[in-house]
């Protein structure tokens, strides 16, 4: 069985604390890797040596920085094939979905490029006699960042990449479950000509994330994964004095107004209620449409394009919609909402619970699901079930459509798809959610822009990526300075203030 490692100081490193987890291959059920489950120790000798090394990294200057990200572009194009396959492996999810994860971070990566621009300080020249004032946007120092299973390529390089162009040093401890990519990409930046030290990975769980917590030399933290455990990291690491962004959970609802193109609509919710199995914080997991004539013409459209649905292993090839969850606790929490929808009155119209796949029958598959007459009372409707299980809600009006998306606690995504733009404009406007889409199901920020949700979808109040991260991944220090080179002997001026 394969041992996997840490990364520290540029070198796969055993762990040593004698703890493990199973890592899966989902389409199998097989335990395929064992991976270390590191200590408070190993944790804080990953954050000496970042510590050691940032400093010069910081002094490196900001264009020669951005070289090392142009070159990992490159590095990441090269083995496109190699981190999908991978990924793929570990999470299940399809080829193309998966080449789909790194591109996304990619993305990210060469935003970062621009560093030397986004990095410019401000000065005011003669703020007073012989006084000038400028602004330094500092790095941190060490970073850390704890990342969810779902997307184990980009989000790592959401906060990474930034950090590191900003002259920090970064620790990511990234999902026990997909472990792989996360230790392939530190590689592939220290191939690009990153110094050792400035990008480690320590693989491990709650012990690990508590001692970044808990470790008085980090400065920031990044968070993605589950609303519960954002709002813990964010609490204790706030408490700790660390600069803290934690991303979580998600409910998002698309609604559909009786003006939509239906099929258009119904295309819509095949893609982003069943792509990549229902697991991204982005699915819609809510169709709200409005009218019960509506909501009779969605479903006839929505069922046959469901029951057409190709479930399977990534090795499949391309014609697979979606792959197995991540892991049988997951499938197994997935059958249990889908039975407490079942018993608090919610019409199951497509059932998937009995999908068996021939050949891959201990895979963790999850077939699809569909349900009719859900009510914001059940549970279905309440938690984010993380799966290829779509709840529909009919609502009477236009108003209770979108007050059932303001009154949700989550607020990541949301969409309304409708033809009628004085309908999509006061949705956009008055919708308290932090990314909208009109006639687009997973209105996924690009890049320069910035990603984050509002309510209990996050916890901090910058975004990632885009503008934000560099705010995040910075200190202003201004400073003002004195110099006598204005001022006569005696200290009188040698030129005349204007009135
Ligand atoms: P998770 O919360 O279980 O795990 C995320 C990270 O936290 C992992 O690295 C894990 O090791 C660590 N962790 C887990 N339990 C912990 C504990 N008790 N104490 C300290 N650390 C702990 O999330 P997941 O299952 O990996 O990912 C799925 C979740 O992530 C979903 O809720 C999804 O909506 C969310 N997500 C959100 C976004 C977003 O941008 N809002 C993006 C992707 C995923």
């Amino acid at each position: 069985m394969q041992e996997l490692t840490h990364y520290i100081n540029g070198e796969h490193v055993k762990g040593t604390s004698g703890r493990f987890a199973d890592v899966y291959n989902p389409a199998t059920g097989d335990v395929q890797a064992k991976v270390p489950l590191a200590s408070a120790a190993e944790l804080a000798h990953a954050v000496d040596i970042a510590a050691a090394a940032q400093p010069a990294w910081a002094a490196v200057n900001p264009q020669r920085r951005a070289r090392v990200m142009m070159k990992f572009v490159d590095l990441l194009n090269r083995d496109m094939d190699k981190l999908a396959e991978a990924l793929s492996r570990e999470h299940g999810k399809t080829f193309p979905d998966a080449k789909g994860d790194v591109q996304r971070g990619l993305e990210v990566v060469e935003y970062c490029i621009g560093a030397p621009q986004m990095l410019k300080g401000e000065f005011t020249d003669s703020a007073g006699p012989g006084i000038d004032m400028y602004s330094m946007k500092q790095a941190l120092g060490v970073t850390a960042g704890i990342t969810p299973f779902n997307f184990p390529a980009m989000i790592p390089m959401w906060m990474f990449a930034p950090a590191i162009v900003c002259g920090n040093a970064f620790i990511l401890k990234p999902s026990e479950r997909d472990p792989s990519v996360p230790l392939m990409l530190a590689e592939l930046m220290e191939e690009a000509g990153l110094p050792k030290g400035i990008l480690q990975v320590v693989n491990g769980d709650k012990e690990a994330v508590d001692a970044i917590l808990d470790h008085e030399v980090i400065q920031s933290i990044g968070f993605v994964g589950s609303t519960p455990i954002a709002e813990y990291i964010y609490g204790r690491g706030c408490s700790n004095g660390k600069r803290v962004q934690c991303f979580g959970g998600a409910k998002n609802h698309m609604i559909i107004m009786p003006d939509a193109d239906m099929d258009q609509a119904a295309d819509a919710l095949i893609g982003a209620g069943y792509g990549a199995a229902g697991e991204r914080c982005m699915a819609i997991s809510v169709a709200v449409p409005v009218g019960d004539e509506t909501a009779d013409r969605l479903i006839e459209k929505l069922v046959p394009r469901i029951e057409k649905l190709k479930v399977g292993p990534y090795t499949s090839g391309d014609d697979v919609d979606y792959g197995p969850v991540v892991t049988a606790a997951a499938k197994q929490n997935i059958l249990n909402l889908v039975q407490t929808g079942i018993d608090q009155g919610a019409t199951l119209v497509v059932d998937g619970r009995d999908f068996s796949l021939q050949g891959y029958e201990n895979g963790f598959f999850v077939g699809p699901h569909l349900f009719d007459n859900v009510t914001p009372d059940m549970d279905i409707y309440k938690k984010e079930i993380f799966g290829p299980v779509l709840s529909t809600v009919r609502a009477k009006s236009y108003e209770e459509a979108i007050n059932l998306a303001i009154d949700h606690e989550y607020g990541n995504g949301t969409a309304i798809f409708t033809r009628d733009g004085d309908t999509a404009r006061d949705f956009a406007n008055r919708i308290n959610i932090g990314m909208v889409g009109i006639n687009v199901p997973i209105p996924v920020p690009l890049a320069y822009h910035t990603f984050g949700g509002w309510k209990k979808s996050v916890f901090g109040d910058l975004n990632q990526h885009g503008p934000d991260a560099f705010k995040f991944y910075t200190r202003t220090k201004t400073v003002t300075s004195r110099w006598p080179s204005g001022l006569k002997e005696g200290g009188e001026f040698n030129f005349k203030p204007m009135d």
